[in-house]
């Protein structure tokens, strides 16, 4: 295979090392963080560096590349038990999931009236005061908010569908972030049993949810490449590699991970004028925790950034390409002239987008996250199989020119500015 190409084959070989949960903080994640780090040294950079077996950067002043690998912690709610038993007319317990992040009740629970209050719209919710009430969606922080409001005394949301079977019949892992104050608990059920609860009526139940706080350590992975003649800005290239504990994340997003080993491998090979980082983010699926610690460590240096490449869910073969952009609208112009330049189709949203790019944006860095559309993201079903060499290398080659591109460019063809309207929006988003 020629080293200096593309190639989608070796991408898909990539991602198939890693068909295992990769949740942050966990030993699945650390395995991949050095499963990455070992194919960066063992196959893309080989002899051009040879990093530090004690976790350290080490430079190779000739080539004028890095790796390094930035650990950062974290703090999380580990569930500790979490149960629904109704009372009134009948009596059962129920299979649910603790939902993390809202406190636990006393170490009876917490018993009350029950009442499906469907989408929790405000003539539902005034009957809610004491009791303990099913809600027709996901609790957010937001609603979590609302439901403190209208005095409700716990609540539980439900996930799945009425087809699941088998092992789908056990409800997500779902948390609210970002909460002060948290008076009231809740659960979530599956779909099935919601349904049941429902129709027998039922009428007074017990919640019982304990947690605790435990600190965590995920990392990031690093490598730097020395520009030419434009060295002092930066272009980021990243991609988070850890998944949901629901399933392996094929799709989320070791395909993303490929895509920038596969960028990564281009540019050693073909040294960009620009600086350029690739980066490789622990705990995206925890709030973008691993690019929010990246923009903190490297704030004195963010001013030299001029844009971040993200890409997030990737390389199923049945799929639309699109590009979300967090950056002024003649960015996207100038984007789409260079996929049409590299005949590949793609539909833009200037818009924030739900990944790590938002991370740079909020910090003025015009940001765009790859995207594909697709199938079973956070489940079981995120797997390899759906995946293919063929549109891994689509993928490769868009980004590929876009960062080519930009990287090579005499002038930079955008300004640093990120629309104040994302700024704001991100302000939300990011709100502690
Ligand atoms: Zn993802």
């Amino acid at each position: 295979m020629d080293k200096a190409k593309i190639s989608g084959e070796r991408a898909l070989e990539f991602v198939k090392q890693f068909e295992h949960i990769r949740e942050a903080g966990t030993a699945g994640e650390r395995s991949a963080a050095e499963k990455i780090r070992g194919y960066l040294e063992n196959q893309v950079l080989g002899s051009i560096v040879c990093a530090g077996a004690d976790g350290r950067a080490k430079e190779d002043q000739a080539s004028g590349i890095v790796i390094r690998q930035e650990p950062f912690s974290f703090i999380e709610q580990e569930i500790q038990e979490a149960r629904l038993i109704v009372t009134e007319p009948y009596e059962k317990e129920y299979t649910v999931t603790g939902c993390g992040g809202c406190g636990s009740t006393p170490p009876e629970g917490v018993e009350a009236p029950f009442l499906y209050v469907e989408n929790s719209d405000e003539i539902s919710l005034s009957y809610a005061r004491g009791r303990i009430v099913l809600i027709n969606g996901i609790v957010r922080r937001e609603l979590y908010r609302e439901l403190v409001r209208a005095g409700a005394a716990g609540f539980v949301m439900l996930s799945g569908t009425p087809l699941d079977e088998g092992e789908d019949l056990r409800p997500a892992r779902r948390k609210v972030r970002g909460l002060e104050e948290t008076p009231i608990q809740g659960v979530t059920v599956h779909y099935k049993d919601a349904a049941e609860l429902v129709e027998q009526g039922a009428s007074r139940a017990r919640l019982v949810l304990r947690q605790r706080q435990v600190t965590r350590t995920s990392q990031n992975l690093v490598v730097r490449i020395q520009g030419t003649d434009r060295a002092q800005e930066i272009l980021t290239v990243s991609a988070h590699y850890d998944s949901v504990p629901e399933g392996p994340g094929a799709y989320d997003n070791m395909a993303g991970a490929a895509i920038v080993m596969e960028l990564c491998r281009y540019f050693t090979l073909h040294r960009p004028r620009r600086t350029m980082e690739f980066l490789w983010f622990g705990a995206e699926e925890k709030g973008l925790l691993g690019s929010l610690d990246y923009v903190c460590r490297h704030r004195e240096e963010l001013a030299a950034h001029r844009f971040n490449m993200n890409v997030d869910l990737a390389g199923q073969t049945v799929g639309g390409t699109v590009i979300g952009l967090a950056g002024e609208p003649e960015v996207c112009r100038i984007l789409q002239a260079y996929a049409r330049e590299a005949g590949m189709g793609v539909s833009f949203k200037n818009q924030i987008w739900g990944s790590d790019s938002n991370s740079f944006a909020w910090k003025g860095i015009p940001a765009m996250t790859l995207n594909r559309d697709g199938f079973g993201m956070h489940t079981r079903h995120d797997t390899v199989d759906l995946l293919s060499a063929w549109s891994l290398e689509r993928s490769c080659r868009l980004l590929a020119m876009i960062a080519e591109r930009l990287a090579q460019a005499e002038v930079f063809p955008f300004d640093r500015k990120v629309p104040k309207k994302f700024l704001e929006e991100l302000e939300q988003y990011f709100e502690k």
